[in-house]
């Protein structure tokens, strides 16, 4: 695919030269920033990718990149063997909901996790896994050999892969009432959103602040830790251990742990959700940016092997055990790491640089190498 991209800017200036006969993974991704930037159109993206020509094969994916969310791993995996084109195609899917680290993170921090649990917890969370309705989703494609493992990685992101299911209600991003913190296992069908995050309030230009809401992160945490350690029954202890998977990954992006409170957003910024990185109608912002740092992949595969190339969490780090400190630690990455130049205090748009990427990149890698050896920490303790 040769692409000649011109002007950088404003999105009128931008002019977009396709010819879909080769494609490149490099040029992929940056047409996918363009897109991010709002500089062209989904339709101009996907035209540049999937083409007109005849001898563009993966013509015959582009009706699943609507409608098959369902089944991400499956469409993704199977179409990534056509070219590489398919991460870029999810992309364009995922950049809207920003829920987290996205999958790929997740899952990196539970193969990280795995490494380090004991042969007991092990066995143990093997056993818990197989009772989650998608176990057999989870484990496609994988040797008997290799299918826990598989299972526990693909597991993490469960917790956001309800939010796409058709029997899961969604009761909203503010908890109420006594079911939001309810501990009923998989005929739990309320998914819960609020307890993906804890946002700590800090503002940096005087405005006035408020606590986030409990149920959170933090309190769910701590619940499904002590009942996985509990005599509660299989069923609960799966859908606990499914949301621990998630949510200690989740607490360890420092967006999870906060919302700036400023005069241009007095009401918090939801973590970043309401920082734009680009003028409308371009919908990036630094919450996305940061969820997506690991690349947007979906396959549980190469998730399990570039988690083998992170470096160790360093030993005193993987030793806390105490939640609440892991997320004032977010809290304090937020501040100096993530709501820094080029990021100023208010909504943007603000233009992401290629410095601040690259620290946001390492930060992003160390968290998940801590997060993965806490997760195991915590499991190893709670099934021994
Ligand atoms: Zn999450």
């Amino acid at each position: 695919m040769a692409i000649d991209v011109e002007g950088r800017g404003t999105a009128v200036s931008y002019q977009i030269i396709c010819d879909c006969s080769v494609f490149g993974a490099g040029r992929i991704e940056r047409l996918y920033n363009l897109w991010l930037d709002g500089a062209i159109s989904r339709r101009q993206a996907r035209t540049c990718v999937f083409g007109t020509r005849p001898e563009v094969r993966v013509l015959s994916v582009q009706p699943p990149i609507v409608t098959d969310f369902a089944k991400p791993n499956t469409f993704l995996e199977s179409a990534m063997k056509a070219k590489a084109i398919l991460p870029f195609a999810f992309c364009l899917l995922s950049a809207g909901d920003a829920s987290a680290w996205n999958l790929r993170g997740h899952m990196e921090i539970a193969a990280i996790a795995w490494d380090q649990l004991t042969p007991r917890a092990k066995a143990r969370v093997s056993q818990l896994l197989r009772l989650n309705p998608d176990y057999d989703h989870w484990v496609e494609g994988f040797s008997s050999r290799e299918k826990s493992k598989a299972a526990f990685t693909r597991a993490a992101g469960w917790a956001d892969d309800i939010k796409k299911k058709d029997d899961y209600t969604d009761d909203g991003e503010k908890p109420s009432g006594p079911d939001s913190a309810r501990n009923i296992g998989y005929r739990d069908k309320l998914m819960h959103r609020y307890w993906h995050y804890k946002d700590i309030p800090f503002s940096p230009d005087g405005t006035q602040t408020h606590d986030g809401p409990e149920p959170n992160a933090e309190t769910q945490i701590i619940t499904f830790r002590n009942a996985l350690a509990s005599e509660a029954s299989d069923d609960v202890r799966s859908y606990d251990l499914v949301w621990l998977l998630h949510l200690v990954g989740d607490v360890h992006q420092p967006l999870h742990a906060t919302s700036r409170f400023t005069q241009d957003l007095p009401d918090g910024d939801r973590g970043g959700n309401d920082v734009k990185l680009c003028e409308k109608p371009c919908r990036n912002e630094l919450h996305a940016f940061w969820d997506n740092l690991f690349g947007t992949g979906t396959s549980t595969r190469a998730a399990i092997n570039a988690a083998r190339k992170v470096d160790d969490a360093p030993a005193g780090s993987a030793a806390n055990e105490d939640v609440h400190a892991w997320i004032v630690e977010s809290f304090e990455l937020a501040k100096s790491d993530v709501y820094k130049p080029p990021i100023g205090v208010g909504g943007g748009p603000f233009t992401i640089t290629d410095t601040y990427k690259r620290k946001a990149k390492a930060v992003a890698n160390e968290r998940a190498a801590i997060a993965g050896a806490r997760l195991a920490k915590l499991l190893n303790n709670a099934l021994q």
